[in-house]
This record gives structure tokens, sequence and C-alpha cells, in this order.
């Protein structure tokens, strides 16, 4: 058996297409657009081509998006001064600040101090209650692209067996909320699990969130899961003497060609949850402009 392939890429401009006629409307209606706002500190290259994407994303769609690329020695208080002006600004609906932070800087402050309203990235503690509550809020990006995944399999979760490898606030723990708010029976796995080869033996889904190169091997899968692999890793090739050869190549947590032998469905790396969930930001910046006009 080889599985489906679950194709982020096309779903994700689905969903933006979706987004794009919603920011539409709310243009015709509040006559502006949903405004976001994308704070990045220090000069990290991965956060400056996601945060860079991000504002590219916002404004294909019609979405008033605006990075803030601030010095890696911004103080602290000059970023929480930044976020509470973005807080009071009546234009801005979505703030987004981009981690890691710099050593110097206490990511909690700075997340606490982020609006709920405004919370597009879903990490503020009220927005994380709300989620494990069962409670309407901003639910993190990733995870809400894991579910539109594993919803266009065509998969029904009710009753079915879920093992989340990785318990992040970020990644791990909203999914594992959001697969139990669909009826699934919800394991959340981490790295002082005992036997975990066996627990993912178990699953009907599989989600990987480790940030581990293919840990997770084809004779871990079930015969006929769904795999969603959100790991993001980049790992070296092998020497080649070609002038123009990659040196470097990005794999998932699941080692792709093993699992997709067994697996019923499966997101590839790259091009499965990574261009979902840019386009589940942009729906969070729509939902919490539109939020926040209706009060
Ligand atoms: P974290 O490092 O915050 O969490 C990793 C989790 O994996 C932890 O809970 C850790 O356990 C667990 N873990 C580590 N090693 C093992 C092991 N050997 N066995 C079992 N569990 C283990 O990572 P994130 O949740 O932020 O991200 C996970 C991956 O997803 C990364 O590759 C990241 O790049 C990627 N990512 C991708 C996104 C996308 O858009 N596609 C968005 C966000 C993240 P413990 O808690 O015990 O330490």
């Amino acid at each position: 058996m080889s599985a489906i392939i679950l194709d982020g890429k096309k779903l994700a401009e689905s969903v933006r297409a979706e987004v794009r006629e919603g920011v539409s409307k709310f243009v015709a209606e509040h006559g502006r657009a949903p405004g976001l706002e994308v704070v990045l500190v220090g000069e990290d290259p991965a956060s400056q081509v996601y945060t860079r994407n991000k504002e590219k994303a916002s404004l294909e769609v019609g979405i008033r998006g605006k990075l803030h690329s601030l010095p890696a020695d911004t103080s602290e208080a000059a970023l929480l001064e930044l976020l509470g002006r973005l807080n009071a600004d009546d234009t801005v609906d979505g703030i987004l600040v981009q981690l890691p932070l710099p050593k110097h800087i206490s990511e909690q402050k700075v997340l606490d101090l982020v609006l709920p309203a405004k919370d597009v990235d879903g990490f503020h503690p009220v927005n994380a209650g709300l989620l494990a509550s069962g409670r309407p809020g901003l639910v993190p990006c990733t995870p809400r692209g894991c579910m539109k995944l594993i919803a266009s399999s065509g998969t029904k979760l009710l009753g079915l067996r879920a093992v989340v490898v990785g318990r992040s606030n970020i990644v791990g723990k909203p999914i594992a909320q959001l697969l139990l708010a669909e009826h699934a029976t919800v394991t959340i796995a981490h790295s002082r699990t005992k036997d975990l080869p066996a627990l993912c033996r178990e699953a009907d889904v599989l989600i990987a969130a480790v940030g581990k190169a293919e840990m997770i091997r084809g004779d871990w899968v079930k015969e006929g899961a769904i795999v969603i692999d959100v790991g993001i890793n980049r790992v070296d090739l092998p020497p080649n003497s070609a002038p123009d050869a990659k040196k470097t190549k990005l794999v998932g947590d699941v080692a792709f060609d093993e699992a997709k032998a067994r697996a019923g469905a499966i997101t590839p790396v790259p091009g499965g949850v990574g261009p979902m969930t840019i386009a589940c930001l942009l729906e969070n910046t729509l939902l919490a402009a539109s939020a926040r006009l209706a009060r």
C-alpha cells in the first residue's frame, strides 16, 4: 500500500483564497483592511525568512501586513513599549512576535502582554485556557493547519486513537486539545515516554512534532494510519563536487519514504504542514479583526 500524500501547498492555496474573499468583504463593510503587525528581534536567518513570508502572504490576500525588524540588542522594555502601542492602536487587529527571542528578553512577559483579542498566534495563556476549556478563542496556527490537513483526508476522528509526539505549548499541546475536541482518544508522548515505537504503532493518527530529523521510522507506523509531520529539520547532504549542488535539505521528523509505504495518508516535508501554518495565520488575522469589530 502507498499512502495518499496530503498536499499542504494546494490546501493552503484554497484557505488563502477564502481569506482573500473574506478580507474583501471586511474592507467593504469597515472601510479598512485587517492589520497584522509582525515583530522580529534579531537577525536569525530562518526567522527573517519566516517573518518576510508572513508579511508578503498578508499583503497578497489584502491584509495590511507590516514587519517591524528590531536589532538583536533591543531592550525588553523597548519591545514591551512597542507591543503596548500596537495593543492600543485600533487599526491593528493581529500582533505576532516571532520566536525565539534573544536570551535577554523574557518570552513569557512578551507573550503575556499581547492582548488576547489580537494574539493571532494563539500563545497567550487566555487563548490557551479557552482552547483547553473547549471555548472559542484564537487557536495556534500550526495545530489548526494540521487539523485541516486531517479533515482533507476525509477522516472522521471520533473514537480514533491519536498519538502526538511532542508536548510544546505551541504545537504538541494545542494539537492534542483539538484532536480531543473532535473526540479522538489522545496520548501525548515526549522525551521521557517509554517504548515510543510501540506507542506510535497503536496510533490511527500519528502527529510528529519533535524537531529530530526522521526519528519516526516506517515500522513505527500502523498500517493505514494518518501521519502528520510537523517537523522541519535542515540536514547536510553528502558532499557533491558539482558547483551548484545543494549542501543541505529539509526533512521532517518522520522517515517519509519508509512511512509512506505503511500509512494511509501522510504529509510531506516541505509542502505539508509548513504552508498551512501561514494560511492559518491569515485566517486568524481575519477572525481576530472580525471579532474585534463585532464587539
Ligand atoms: P520543541 O523543541 O518546543 O518541542 C519538542 C518536543 O519533542 C518536546 O516536547 C520534547 O520532549 C519532544 N522530544 C524531543 N526529543 C524526543 C524524543 N527523542 N522522543 C520523544 N519526544 C521527544 O519543538 P516545537 O514543538 O516548537 O517544534 C517541533 C518541530 O516542529 C520542530 O521541528 C519545529 O521546527 C517544527 N515546527 C514546524 C512548524 C511548521 O509550520 N511546520 C511550526 C512550528 C514548529 P520534552 O518536552 O520531554 O523535552
